[in-house]
Formats: structure tokens, C-alpha cells, sequence
């Protein structure tokens, strides 16, 4: 298995159009995932995952900085030394090769066909999936699901060192991605090895990796396990993405060591902050419930989640709003009144200019991963 290291990585493209303007895909990315760990990389649509996983694979080259496998540079590394499985959101799949042709193809090519069979049974009883029956198909003779164990075969059948994925489960319905998470899952177990993956599904990266890399415009917000930045927000970015439901953002200012929003305040602030300071306070939706006294808002909108069991409302007073996650009942109607209570233990505050959270910060380092 491999230690991967990125320093000081950046991607500069030259956007196709009249203007020729640049594109800095990744900026200035470092980071380490050590042998045997696991990284998601995480984040919005267009913030460079993708780019930044194809420099790990070194389908691509930095523009400055360098990828490392053990210490080594990357082109230092052998290909066939290197150990890589990929597996893409389109499975990649060759289309005129039967699945059998596919998977067995890296053990083929070295003369160690008689190992095939093995790797196969090992995948398929672990998945809990009979791979065999798909064996000798073609890509076109497969729905996204079997295709998709293809391409996660295909990554174990060899001498895996490092696992990249790319959206794996991402042309998958809902039920079946659940699944697929489970069995990528329990591969993983088996053969561990040093595993990067990018998504933009938060759920699926907390329930996958150790830690999590968030992105934003090319650059690493945060790097930590899923926990930590979900209590430990480096900034408001970060602390807006991570959890769901989204966590409310309420406008304030700083006076006498405490905040005072719009229409309710004098919760203490956990730092010293200049009188008239523009501060936000982040609280989660399950952090404020519907009480018998509190702040008095007027519900707007309510969302009944059956499954996750819970009423989303969203609550109006003057021209604020926020949401609270409650209960699941039928008792709310659009237009009642009721008293929030909001648990001020768990509210974050950030500066509003820089966005920058205002708490004794941990950093990575001092969070154990589990
Ligand atoms: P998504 O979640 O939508 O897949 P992503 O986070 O993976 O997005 P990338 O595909 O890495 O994002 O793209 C990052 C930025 O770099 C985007 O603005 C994209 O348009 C740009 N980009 C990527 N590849 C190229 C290229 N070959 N030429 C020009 N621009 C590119």
C-alpha cells in the first residue's frame, strides 16, 4: 500500500473561448492521506475534484507542485509499479469486452491467469453479488448497476495499492446506491488499501472514508474526519455545507461579549469580539424546537420526512427566517405562530466579513480519527 502525498499543487487550464482566460482548477493544494487511510474529496459542482483526482492518478500533470507515492515523485513511479484501480461514473467499461475480458484483463496480461478465478469468487462472495453471471456480458448487455460492479471488480481484480474513485455511485438510484455503498464497503474491509474518492454526496463520503477534504473554488477549506468539521467549522463555508439539514445563518453584532441579532440576541460569545462586530450565528435546525415560551416566528413552509422521521418548518419573523427540525406530526399549519427555542450550546458564531468561525479552533491533528 502507498502514502500519497500532494505539496503545493496547482492546475491552471486556458478556458476554450474568444478570451483565452484562465482557469486555476486547483490552487495550491497540500495535503496527505497516509498508507491504508482513506479521503474523500468533497464539495460544489465545478470546485476541481475531479481535476485534482485525475493529478493523484497522474492521468494529468500539476501545472506547479508535485504528487508523491511513498516519497517518490509520481513519474518516478513505474506505471506498472504504481497500483492504481480506478473506477469513473461512467465505469469506463471497454465496450466490446465481456466482463470476464475486463476484469481479468491486469492479472491476464502478466501470464497469472489461473488467479482470475479466485479474485472473483473473493469479490463476489464479499459484494454478496454473483459477478459470475455477468461474466460474459458486454457493456451494453448490462444495466448502470452491474456495470458499475464490473468497474469495481475490475479495480480489485490486481495488485491494488491504491484505490481512486470518481463519483462511483453517482448513475445510481437511490436504493441501489445504498447498496453499492454497503459492498464498496465491505471490499474495503477486506482489502484495505489507501482510498481516494470523490463525490459531492456528504452522506456517502461520512459513511465511507476516515476523512474528508472540503473544496471550494480549487482550494482545501478543511481537511478532517466528518465529525469534526461538522462541530468544528473552520468557517462558514464549511459549516453551511457540512450537515443536513442546512444550518441556519442568523445576522448580528458583537456588544458586551454577546450577540444580539435582529430580533432576539444576548447569547455569549466564546471569544472576545469588538463591540459593534459584525458576527453571524450558525445553529442547526435541530439545535431550535417549538416550546411553550421563546422567540415567536410564524411557519411559512413544512416539510414532512417520513423515512428520516422529522418535520422540517420553516419559520418567519420580521425579514428573517430559519428552519427547525422537529418532531414528525401532522399538528402544524402554514400561518400558526409558535415560540422557538433555540439551544444556544450548540450555536457557532463567525465573523460576517471573513466568515471565519469564533472558537478556540482544534485543529486536524488533535481529533482522533474514530
Ligand atoms: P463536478 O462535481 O461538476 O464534476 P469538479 O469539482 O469535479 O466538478 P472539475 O471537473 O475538476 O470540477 O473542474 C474544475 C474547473 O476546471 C471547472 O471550472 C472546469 O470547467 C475546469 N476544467 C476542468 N477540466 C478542464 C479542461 N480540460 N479545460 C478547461 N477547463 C477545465
Amino acid at each position: 500500500m502507498t502514502e500519497i502525498t500532494l505539496e503545493n499543487i496547482s492546475r491552471r487550464f486556458i478556458a476554450n473561448n474568444l478570451q483565452k482566460s484562465e482557469i486555476m482548477a486547483v490552487r495550491d493544494v497540500s495535503l496527505k492521506v497516509k498508507t491504508g487511510g482513506s479521503l474523500a474529496l468533497l464539495g460544489p459542482t465545478g470546485c476541481g475534484k475531479t481535476t485534482l483526482l485525475r493529478l493523484i492518478a497522474g492521468l494529468d500533470t500539476p501545472t506547479t507542485g508535485e504528487v508523491l507515492y511513498d516519497g517518490l515523485r509520481l513519474e518516478e513511479v513505474p506505471i506498472q509499479e504504481r497500483g492504481i484501480g480506478m473506477v469513473f461514473q461512467d465505469y469506463a467499461l471497454i465496450p466490446h469486452w465481456e466482463a470476464e475480458k475486463t476484469i481479468s484483463f491486469f492479472l491476464r496480461l502478466r501470464h497469472r491467469e489461473r488467479e482470475v478465478p479466485e479474485r472473483v469468487r473473493r469479490v463476489s462472495k464479499i459484494t454478496g453479488v454473483g459477478i459470475e453471471t455477468l461474466m460474459d456480458k458486454l457493456p451494453r448487455q448490462l444495466s448502470g448497476g452491474e456495470k458499475q460492479r464490473v468497474a469495481i471488480a475490475r479495480a480489485f481484480a490486481r495488485d491494488l495499492q491504491v484505490l481512486l474513485l470518481d463519483e462511483p455511485f453517482a448513475s445510481l438510484d437511490a436504493n441501489f446506491r445504498a447498496s453499492a455503498r454497503i459492498e464498496l464497503k465491505r471490499l474495503l474491509q477486506e482489502f484495505p488499501v489507501t482510498t481516494i474518492m470523490v463525490t459531492h454526496d456528504q452522506q456517502e463520503a461520512a459513511s465511507l472514508v476516515e476523512r474528508i477534504a472540503l473544496i471550494r473554488e480549487g482550494t482545501i477549506e478543511q481537511t478532517g474526519p466528518y465529525r469534526h468539521l461538522y462541530t468544528h467549522p473552520r468557517n462558514i463555508f464549511v459549516a453551511q455545507f457540512i450537515g443536513v439539514p442546512t444550518m441556519n445563518r442568523l445576522e448580528g453584532v458583537a456588544r458586551d461579549g454577546k450577540w444580539y441579532g435582529k430580533q432576539f440576541g444576548g447569547y455569549p460569545l466564546p471569544t472576545d469580539v469588538a463591540n459593534d462586530t459584525p458576527v453571524t450565528l450558525g445553529i442547526r435546525p435541530d439545535a431550535i424546537q417549538p416550546h411553550l415560551i421563546g422567540i415567536s416566528a410564524k411557519i411559512d413552509l413544512i416539510e414532512m420526512h417520513f423515512a428520516e422521521r422529522f418535520t422540517l418548518l420553516t419559520v418567519s419573523k420580521g425579514d428573517e427566517h430559519w428552519q427547525i427540525q422537529t418532531e414528525l406530526t401532522p399538528n402544524y399549519k402554514v400561518g400558526d405562530t409558535i415560540q422557538c427555542q433555540l439551544n444556544h450550546a450548540h450555536a457557532l458564531f463567525f465573523n460576517t466579513h471573513t466568515g471565519e468561525y469564533l472558537s478556540p479552533f482544534l485543529h486536524d491533528e488533535d481529533m482522533p480519527l474514530n
